[in-house]
């Protein structure tokens, strides 16, 4: 794991190269802005609620923005091109989706933890940028309990065996806190669903979660039969 005093000189050369190399808006390639006004209106939150399946009691999410056009493009420039300064403009949309909540202060906000993997190669945890970004305290109350594969191709059950016991409560979480997950992303929501599993074995009361965008997939267009789907509050 890389220690705190490289990640920051690291941070410090990303800011520095960025005065010194041109930039593009992440969301629409117009140069020399990192998100040019019509991207930022872009990001202007719409909240959706969708509930997915979980042991102990179906899991609430809210999402800020979908997950396509700016919303997504910036979330990639974030999280692979190590843009991080662009995780403020997200900052509505998490803030959005933790009010429609509507769960009150005394909530721990609960990042999905990041592998070892992503965090050396990014140098960064992805939803607790996210919600420093926000203004919102983080707590990591989760860890990895074993490897998984890539998310990525897998259909919703492959996905459900493939993170199934893959995450466990850190020491010290205590028994009985009111727990808000938070990722930047939902898809299927199986890591969601593993992380209420692991916290609620460990007597915390999953209340829901937030996640920056949803994969649009999730929500239905008119007319289109969507059995997965629930409904949408704008
Ligand atoms: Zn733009």
């Amino acid at each position: 794991m890389p220690n705190a005093l490289v990640l920051a000189v690291r941070a410090a050369c990303a800011d520095a190269l960025a005065l010194l190399l041109p930039v593009s808006c992440a969301g629409c390639d117009e140069p020399d802005v990192g998100l040019c006004e019509r991207c930022v209106l872009a990001l202007t939150p719409a909240p959706r609620r969708q509930v997915i399946p979980a042991d102990g009691g179906g899991l609430t999410v809210w999402s800020g923005l979908v997950f396509e056009g700016v919303a997504a493009r910036v979330l990639r420039a974030i999280k692979e091109d190590g843009r991080t300064g662009l995780a403020r403009s997200l900052a509505p949309a998490v803030r959005a989706a933790v009010a429609r909540t509507g769960v009150d202060a005394d909530v721990a906000l609960v990042p999905l933890p990041t592998s070892r993997a992503a965090y050396r190669r990014r140098g960064f945890r992805v939803p607790d940028l996210l919600l420093r970004r926000a203004g919102r305290p983080v707590t990591r109350l989760l860890r990895h309990a074993r490897r998984t594969g890539d998310q990525r191709g897998l259909g919703r059950e492959a996905r459900r065996s493939n993170v199934d016991g893959s995450l466990a409560v850190r020491p010290g979480g205590p028994p009985g806190v009111r727990v808000l997950l938070v990722d930047d992303v939902v898809t299927t929501g199986a890591t969601l669903a593993e992380a209420a599993r692991a916290l609620r074995s460990a007597g915390a009361e999953v209340i829901g979660a937030v996640t920056v965008a949803a994969t649009p997939r999730n929500f239905a267009r008119p007319g289109e039969h969507r059995p997965d789907t629930f409904e949408t509050h704008r």
